[in-house]
Protein backbone atom coordinates (compact mmCIF):
# COMPACT_ATOMS: atom_id res chain seq x y z
CA UNK A 1 0.00 0.00 0.00
CA UNK A 2 1.08 3.26 -0.90
CA UNK A 3 2.70 5.46 2.10
CA UNK A 4 0.41 8.60 1.25
CA UNK A 5 -2.64 6.42 1.08
CA UNK A 6 -2.55 5.31 4.35
CA UNK A 7 -1.64 8.98 5.82
CA UNK A 8 -4.49 10.14 4.54
CA UNK A 9 -7.04 6.88 5.26
CA UNK A 10 -5.48 7.45 8.91
CA UNK A 11 -6.35 11.01 9.17
CA UNK A 12 -9.98 10.68 7.52
CA UNK A 13 -10.42 7.74 9.98
CA UNK A 14 -9.25 9.67 12.90
CA UNK A 15 -11.43 12.69 11.88
CA UNK A 16 -14.27 10.32 11.47
CA UNK A 17 -13.57 8.93 15.33
CA UNK A 18 -13.62 12.48 16.31
CA UNK A 19 -16.42 13.11 14.44
CA UNK A 20 -18.70 10.53 15.22
CA UNK A 21 -17.46 10.36 19.17
CA UNK A 22 -18.18 14.02 19.24
CA UNK A 23 -21.73 13.74 18.15
CA UNK A 24 -22.71 10.74 20.68
CA UNK A 25 -21.17 13.09 23.36
CA UNK A 26 -23.28 15.96 22.42
CA UNK A 27 -26.74 13.53 22.00
CA UNK A 28 -26.18 11.80 25.19
CA UNK A 29 -25.95 15.17 27.20
CA UNK A 30 -28.50 16.21 25.36
CA UNK A 31 -30.69 13.24 26.23
CA UNK A 32 -29.20 13.56 30.09
CA UNK A 33 -30.56 16.94 29.97
CA UNK A 34 -33.94 15.93 29.03
CA UNK A 35 -33.77 13.04 32.11
CA UNK A 36 -32.36 16.09 34.25
CA UNK A 37 -35.51 18.13 32.86
CA UNK A 38 -37.75 14.96 33.53
CA UNK A 39 -36.62 14.47 37.08
CA UNK A 40 -36.59 17.78 38.21
CA UNK A 41 -40.23 18.34 37.28
CA UNK A 42 -41.67 19.92 40.44
CA UNK A 43 -44.48 16.89 41.05
CA UNK A 44 -42.51 16.61 44.34
CA UNK A 45 -43.20 20.36 45.45
CA UNK A 46 -46.54 20.66 43.83
CA UNK A 47 -47.81 17.27 46.17
CA UNK A 48 -46.38 18.99 48.87
CA UNK A 49 -48.48 21.92 48.14
CA UNK A 50 -51.39 20.01 47.40
CA UNK A 51 -50.85 18.15 50.91
CA UNK A 52 -49.93 21.14 52.94
CA UNK A 53 -53.56 22.70 51.25
CA UNK A 54 -55.50 19.62 52.29
CA UNK A 55 -54.00 20.07 55.97
CA UNK A 56 -55.41 23.41 55.80
CA UNK A 57 -58.97 22.57 54.85
CA UNK A 58 -58.93 19.52 57.17
CA UNK A 59 -57.89 22.57 60.22
CA UNK A 60 -60.91 25.10 58.17
CA UNK A 61 -63.33 21.65 59.02
CA UNK A 62 -62.34 21.34 62.67
CA UNK A 63 -62.21 25.10 63.68
CA UNK A 64 -65.26 24.88 61.93
CA UNK A 65 -66.75 22.36 64.41
CA UNK A 66 -65.39 23.97 67.19
CA UNK A 67 -67.28 27.11 65.94
CA UNK A 68 -70.30 25.33 66.61
CA UNK A 69 -69.79 24.14 69.83
CA UNK A 70 -68.46 27.37 70.62
CA UNK A 71 -70.08 29.93 68.84
CA UNK A 72 -67.93 33.21 71.15
CA UNK A 73 -64.30 31.24 71.45
CA UNK A 74 -62.08 34.45 70.80
CA UNK A 75 -59.65 31.63 70.13
CA UNK A 76 -61.72 29.77 67.28
CA UNK A 77 -62.58 33.28 65.61
CA UNK A 78 -58.45 34.08 65.07
CA UNK A 79 -57.92 30.27 64.45
CA UNK A 80 -60.75 30.93 61.70
CA UNK A 81 -59.32 34.33 60.50
CA UNK A 82 -56.13 32.59 60.19
CA UNK A 83 -57.07 29.93 57.73
CA UNK A 84 -59.64 32.36 55.82
CA UNK A 85 -56.69 34.12 54.88
CA UNK A 86 -54.06 31.38 54.49
CA UNK A 87 -56.43 29.16 52.26
CA UNK A 88 -56.68 31.64 49.07
CA UNK A 89 -53.23 31.75 49.71
CA UNK A 90 -52.63 28.20 48.91
CA UNK A 91 -55.36 28.51 46.11
CA UNK A 92 -52.33 30.90 44.43
CA UNK A 93 -49.77 28.78 44.86
CA UNK A 94 -51.85 25.64 43.80
CA UNK A 95 -52.64 27.42 40.87
CA UNK A 96 -49.04 28.75 40.15
CA UNK A 97 -47.40 25.38 40.41
CA UNK A 98 -50.02 23.89 38.16
CA UNK A 99 -49.13 26.50 35.64
CA UNK A 100 -45.39 25.74 35.82
CA UNK A 101 -45.30 22.07 35.67
CA UNK A 102 -45.68 20.11 32.22
CA UNK A 103 -49.34 19.08 32.76
CA UNK A 104 -51.94 19.38 30.07
CA UNK A 105 -53.96 22.76 30.95
CA UNK A 106 -57.45 21.11 30.06
CA UNK A 107 -57.36 18.13 32.65
CA UNK A 108 -56.89 21.16 35.77
CA UNK A 109 -58.42 23.70 33.97
CA UNK A 110 -62.42 22.78 35.52
CA UNK A 111 -60.53 22.27 39.09
CA UNK A 112 -58.86 24.94 39.14
CA UNK A 113 -61.46 27.58 37.95
CA UNK A 114 -63.70 25.58 40.94
CA UNK A 115 -60.93 26.99 43.31
CA UNK A 116 -60.84 30.71 41.83
CA UNK A 117 -64.77 30.69 43.06
CA UNK A 118 -63.69 29.01 46.06
CA UNK A 119 -61.37 31.62 46.61
CA UNK A 120 -64.27 34.25 45.71
CA UNK A 121 -66.57 32.70 48.48
CA UNK A 122 -63.59 32.82 51.25
CA UNK A 123 -63.23 36.35 51.02
CA UNK A 124 -66.99 36.99 51.75
CA UNK A 125 -66.76 34.28 54.69
CA UNK A 126 -63.94 36.37 55.92
CA UNK A 127 -66.50 39.38 55.89
CA UNK A 128 -69.20 37.22 57.89
CA UNK A 129 -66.67 36.27 60.42
CA UNK A 130 -65.91 40.14 60.90
CA UNK A 131 -69.90 40.34 61.43
CA UNK A 132 -69.85 36.97 63.63
CA UNK A 133 -67.34 38.58 65.90
CA UNK A 134 -69.77 41.58 66.65
CA UNK A 135 -72.58 39.29 67.51
CA UNK A 136 -73.93 37.80 64.47
CA UNK A 137 -75.74 34.04 64.28
CA UNK A 138 -73.19 31.80 62.91
CA UNK A 139 -75.67 29.79 61.03
CA UNK A 140 -74.82 30.87 57.37
CA UNK A 141 -70.98 31.34 57.99
CA UNK A 142 -71.27 27.29 59.23
CA UNK A 143 -73.37 26.05 56.04
CA UNK A 144 -71.16 28.14 53.35
CA UNK A 145 -67.78 26.83 55.39
CA UNK A 146 -69.12 23.54 55.20
CA UNK A 147 -69.76 23.38 51.36
CA UNK A 148 -66.71 25.14 50.72
CA UNK A 149 -64.57 22.73 52.70
CA UNK A 150 -66.45 19.87 51.04
CA UNK A 151 -65.81 21.45 47.50
CA UNK A 152 -61.96 22.12 48.61
CA UNK A 153 -61.68 18.15 49.85
CA UNK A 154 -62.82 17.09 46.35
CA UNK A 155 -60.41 19.23 44.56
CA UNK A 156 -57.29 18.87 46.20
CA UNK A 157 -57.62 14.79 46.46
CA UNK A 158 -58.40 14.96 42.49
CA UNK A 159 -55.47 17.02 42.33
CA UNK A 160 -53.44 14.61 44.47
CA UNK A 161 -54.96 11.51 42.37
CA UNK A 162 -53.79 13.65 38.80
CA UNK A 163 -50.14 14.68 39.76
CA UNK A 164 -49.96 10.98 41.19
CA UNK A 165 -50.75 9.44 37.40
CA UNK A 166 -48.74 12.00 35.97
CA UNK A 167 -45.69 10.70 37.83
CA UNK A 168 -46.65 6.98 37.33
CA UNK A 169 -46.30 8.39 34.02
CA UNK A 170 -43.19 10.00 34.32
CA UNK A 171 -41.48 7.37 35.72
CA UNK A 172 -42.33 5.46 32.71
CA UNK A 173 -40.51 8.08 30.82
CA UNK A 174 -37.58 7.69 32.44
CA UNK A 175 -37.05 4.20 32.67
CA UNK A 176 -37.13 4.21 28.93
CA UNK A 177 -34.85 7.19 28.63
CA UNK A 178 -32.53 5.38 31.01
CA UNK A 179 -32.44 2.22 28.74
CA UNK A 180 -31.94 4.66 26.16
CA UNK A 181 -29.13 6.20 27.14
CA UNK A 182 -27.78 2.47 27.67
CA UNK A 183 -27.91 1.48 24.71
CA UNK A 184 -26.57 4.56 23.15
CA UNK A 185 -23.64 4.37 25.79
CA UNK A 186 -23.47 0.59 24.65
CA UNK A 187 -22.60 1.69 21.05
CA UNK A 188 -20.75 4.40 21.33
CA UNK A 189 -18.23 2.39 23.34
CA UNK A 190 -19.04 -0.47 20.26
CA UNK A 191 -18.10 2.25 17.77
CA UNK A 192 -15.16 3.21 19.68
CA UNK A 193 -13.97 -0.08 19.80
CA UNK A 194 -14.24 -0.74 16.15
CA UNK A 195 -12.51 2.35 15.43
CA UNK A 196 -9.77 1.84 17.97
CA UNK A 197 -9.03 -1.77 16.38
CA UNK A 198 -9.20 0.35 12.70
CA UNK A 199 -7.10 2.72 14.03
CA UNK A 200 -4.60 -0.06 15.33
CA UNK A 201 -4.43 -1.80 11.97
CA UNK A 202 -3.56 1.11 10.15
CA UNK A 203 -1.03 2.11 12.01
CA UNK A 204 0.08 -1.51 11.69
CA UNK A 205 -0.32 -1.22 7.61
CA UNK A 206 1.45 1.57 7.79
CA UNK A 207 4.52 0.92 10.14
CA UNK A 208 4.77 -2.37 7.47
CA UNK A 209 4.73 -0.36 4.47
CA UNK A 210 7.32 1.99 6.18
CA UNK A 211 9.35 -0.67 7.36
CA UNK A 212 9.09 -2.49 3.34
CA UNK A 213 10.33 0.72 1.89
CA UNK A 214 13.13 1.20 3.92
CA UNK A 215 14.18 -2.22 4.64
CA UNK A 216 15.48 -5.19 2.59
CA UNK A 217 13.34 -8.15 2.98
CA UNK A 218 16.25 -10.85 1.76
CA UNK A 219 19.18 -9.03 4.24
CA UNK A 220 16.90 -7.17 6.58
CA UNK A 221 19.38 -4.58 6.34
CA UNK A 222 18.22 -0.77 5.56
CA UNK A 223 18.01 -0.45 1.67
CA UNK A 224 19.40 3.23 -0.26
CA UNK A 225 15.95 5.16 0.98
CA UNK A 226 16.99 4.02 4.92
CA UNK A 227 20.62 4.79 3.83
CA UNK A 228 19.99 8.63 2.02
CA UNK A 229 17.90 8.84 5.54
CA UNK A 230 20.69 9.13 7.84
CA UNK A 231 23.27 10.30 5.38
CA UNK A 232 21.68 13.77 5.31
CA UNK A 233 22.18 14.08 8.86
CA UNK A 234 25.32 12.53 9.53
CA UNK A 235 26.36 15.08 6.88
CA UNK A 236 25.67 18.01 8.35
CA UNK A 237 26.79 16.76 11.90
CA UNK A 238 30.50 16.01 9.99
CA UNK A 239 29.79 19.90 8.54
CA UNK A 240 28.93 21.39 11.58
CA UNK A 241 31.64 19.60 13.89
CA UNK A 242 34.33 18.96 11.49
CA UNK A 243 34.55 15.29 12.59
CA UNK A 244 35.41 12.92 9.58
CA UNK A 245 32.40 11.22 7.98
CA UNK A 246 33.14 7.53 6.24
CA UNK A 247 31.50 5.86 4.05
CA UNK A 248 32.26 2.18 2.36
CA UNK A 249 31.40 0.56 -0.62
CA UNK A 250 31.23 -2.87 -0.42
CA UNK A 251 30.63 -5.42 -3.79
CA UNK A 252 31.35 -9.20 -3.68
CA UNK A 253 33.75 -10.63 -6.60
CA UNK A 254 32.52 -12.90 -9.23
CA UNK A 255 28.63 -13.15 -8.11
CA UNK A 256 27.34 -13.85 -11.05
CA UNK A 257 29.98 -16.87 -11.37
CA UNK A 258 28.41 -18.00 -7.66
CA UNK A 259 24.56 -17.20 -9.25
CA UNK A 260 25.69 -19.39 -12.23
CA UNK A 261 27.09 -22.18 -10.50
CA UNK A 262 25.54 -23.18 -7.49
CA UNK A 263 22.08 -21.52 -8.36
CA UNK A 264 20.01 -18.49 -7.06
CA UNK A 265 19.18 -19.40 -3.75
CA UNK A 266 22.79 -20.33 -3.48
CA UNK A 267 23.35 -16.53 -4.00
CA UNK A 268 20.91 -15.49 -1.33
CA UNK A 269 22.59 -17.58 1.36
CA UNK A 270 25.48 -16.14 0.64
CA UNK A 271 24.35 -12.22 0.61
CA UNK A 272 22.59 -12.96 4.10
CA UNK A 273 25.92 -14.71 5.90
CA UNK A 274 27.93 -11.37 4.04
CA UNK A 275 25.05 -9.15 5.95
CA UNK A 276 25.75 -10.72 9.07
CA UNK A 277 29.57 -10.20 8.77
CA UNK A 278 28.60 -6.27 8.37
CA UNK A 279 26.34 -6.75 11.25
CA UNK A 280 29.10 -8.20 13.23
CA UNK A 281 31.83 -6.08 12.30
CA UNK A 282 30.08 -2.74 12.43
CA UNK A 283 29.11 -0.43 15.66
CA UNK A 284 25.59 0.30 16.32
CA UNK A 285 25.86 3.75 15.52
CA UNK A 286 27.29 2.67 11.73
CA UNK A 287 24.68 2.51 9.38
CA UNK A 288 24.27 -0.80 7.21
CA UNK A 289 22.42 -0.75 3.71
CA UNK A 290 22.18 -3.28 1.17
CA UNK A 291 22.58 -0.83 -2.16
CA UNK A 292 21.74 -3.01 -4.99
CA UNK A 293 21.86 -6.63 -5.78
CA UNK A 294 25.55 -7.86 -4.25
CA UNK A 295 26.62 -3.90 -3.35
CA UNK A 296 26.69 -2.74 0.01
CA UNK A 297 27.39 0.21 2.05
CA UNK A 298 28.29 1.27 5.62
CA UNK A 299 28.41 4.85 6.87
CA UNK A 300 30.57 5.83 9.62
CA UNK A 301 30.26 8.43 11.30
CA UNK A 302 33.37 9.93 13.30
CA UNK A 303 35.81 7.66 11.77
CA UNK A 304 39.19 8.90 10.59
CA UNK A 305 40.90 6.98 7.57
CA UNK A 306 42.37 4.32 10.09
CA UNK A 307 39.34 3.40 12.14
CA UNK A 308 37.38 3.32 7.98
CA UNK A 309 40.35 1.34 6.75
CA UNK A 310 40.61 -1.21 9.54
CA UNK A 311 36.86 -1.83 9.75
CA UNK A 312 37.21 -2.54 6.04
CA UNK A 313 40.20 -5.00 6.14
CA UNK A 314 38.26 -6.95 9.26
CA UNK A 315 35.69 -7.22 6.70
CA UNK A 316 37.69 -8.55 4.22
CA UNK A 317 39.21 -10.98 5.64
CA UNK A 318 36.33 -12.21 7.78
CA UNK A 319 34.63 -12.72 4.67
CA UNK A 320 37.61 -14.48 2.52
CA UNK A 321 37.87 -16.79 5.79
CA UNK A 322 34.24 -17.89 5.75
CA UNK A 323 33.81 -21.25 5.63
CA UNK A 324 32.08 -23.23 3.07
CA UNK A 325 30.13 -24.89 6.36
CA UNK A 326 29.45 -20.94 7.24
CA UNK A 327 28.49 -19.90 3.63
CA UNK A 328 26.12 -22.83 3.04
CA UNK A 329 27.57 -23.17 -0.53
CA UNK A 330 30.53 -25.42 -1.42
CA UNK A 331 32.94 -22.21 -2.32
CA UNK A 332 34.70 -19.17 -0.82
CA UNK A 333 33.72 -15.85 -0.98
CA UNK A 334 35.77 -12.70 -1.21
CA UNK A 335 34.75 -8.88 -1.35
CA UNK A 336 36.43 -5.52 -2.98
CA UNK A 337 35.94 -2.56 -1.39
CA UNK A 338 36.11 1.19 -1.61
CA UNK A 339 36.54 3.41 0.90
CA UNK A 340 36.18 7.22 1.45
CA UNK A 341 36.54 9.92 4.08
CA UNK A 342 35.02 13.56 4.38
CA UNK A 343 34.70 16.65 6.83
CA UNK A 344 33.57 20.03 7.08
CA UNK A 345 32.89 21.08 3.54
CA UNK A 346 33.20 17.94 1.82
CA UNK A 347 31.20 15.91 3.80
CA UNK A 348 28.56 15.23 1.59
CA UNK A 349 26.97 12.26 0.29
CA UNK A 350 27.66 12.81 -3.41
CA UNK A 351 31.64 13.41 -2.61
CA UNK A 352 32.04 10.28 -0.46
CA UNK A 353 30.06 7.97 -2.81
CA UNK A 354 31.90 9.02 -5.70
CA UNK A 355 35.19 8.94 -4.12
CA UNK A 356 34.09 5.26 -2.66
CA UNK A 357 32.59 4.16 -5.86
CA UNK A 358 36.34 4.86 -7.72
CA UNK A 359 37.99 3.25 -5.23
CA UNK A 360 36.33 0.18 -5.73
CA UNK A 361 36.88 0.31 -9.29
CA UNK A 362 40.58 0.40 -8.12
CA UNK A 363 40.19 -2.56 -6.46
CA UNK A 364 38.24 -4.34 -8.51
CA UNK A 365 41.37 -3.29 -11.61
CA UNK A 366 43.60 -4.08 -9.02
CA UNK A 367 42.96 -8.05 -8.79
CA UNK A 368 39.76 -8.21 -6.08
CA UNK A 369 39.59 -9.26 -2.34
CA UNK A 370 41.49 -5.70 -1.64
CA UNK A 371 40.61 -2.44 -0.63
CA UNK A 372 41.06 0.98 -2.33
CA UNK A 373 41.51 4.43 -0.33
CA UNK A 374 39.48 6.97 -2.66
P1 LIG B 1 32.63 -8.48 -10.04
O1 LIG B 1 33.68 -9.20 -9.31
O2 LIG B 1 33.16 -7.65 -11.13
O3 LIG B 1 31.74 -7.70 -9.16
O4 LIG B 1 31.76 -9.61 -10.74
P2 LIG B 1 30.28 -9.92 -10.44
O5 LIG B 1 29.97 -11.21 -11.12
O6 LIG B 1 30.01 -9.90 -9.00
O7 LIG B 1 29.58 -8.72 -11.08
P3 LIG B 1 28.18 -8.44 -11.70
O8 LIG B 1 27.72 -7.11 -11.31
O9 LIG B 1 28.36 -8.67 -13.17
O10 LIG B 1 27.22 -9.54 -11.14
C1 LIG B 1 26.42 -9.28 -10.06
C2 LIG B 1 25.48 -10.43 -9.93
O11 LIG B 1 24.72 -10.38 -8.74
C3 LIG B 1 24.49 -10.51 -11.05
C4 LIG B 1 23.20 -11.00 -10.42
O12 LIG B 1 22.79 -12.23 -10.92
C5 LIG B 1 23.58 -11.15 -8.99
N1 LIG B 1 22.53 -10.71 -8.14
C6 LIG B 1 21.99 -9.47 -8.03
N2 LIG B 1 21.00 -9.44 -7.07
C7 LIG B 1 20.96 -10.73 -6.60
C8 LIG B 1 20.13 -11.34 -5.60
O13 LIG B 1 19.28 -10.72 -4.97
N3 LIG B 1 20.34 -12.65 -5.35
C9 LIG B 1 21.29 -13.38 -6.03
N4 LIG B 1 21.43 -14.66 -5.71
N5 LIG B 1 22.04 -12.82 -6.95
C10 LIG B 1 21.88 -11.53 -7.25
MG1 LIG C 1 28.18 -5.39 -8.62
MG1 LIG D 1 30.34 -8.14 -7.88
Amino acid sequence: MNLGIVKSIGWKVGLAFILVTGTFAIAMSLYGLHVRQQMGSNYTSLVAVIVRSQTHAVMFRNALEDLRDSPRNPDVFSRLENLLWRIPQHIDGISFSLQTNQLSESDYHASLARLQDIRERLYEMRQQLDGIILGDSTEKFLRDGQVIENDLAQIYSAFEGMVHSEAAKQRIVMKRLGRTISVLAFMTLILIVGLLISLIRLKREHQKVKRLSQFDELTKLGNRRYLLSFAERFCKHSQRSGSPLGLILIDIDHFKYVNDTFGHPAGDQILQVLAGVLKDEARKIDVLARIGGEEFCILIPDTDIDGAMQLAERLRKKTSNLTQKQLGVDTSVTISLGVAIACKNEATFKYLYARADKALYQAKMHGRNRIEFG
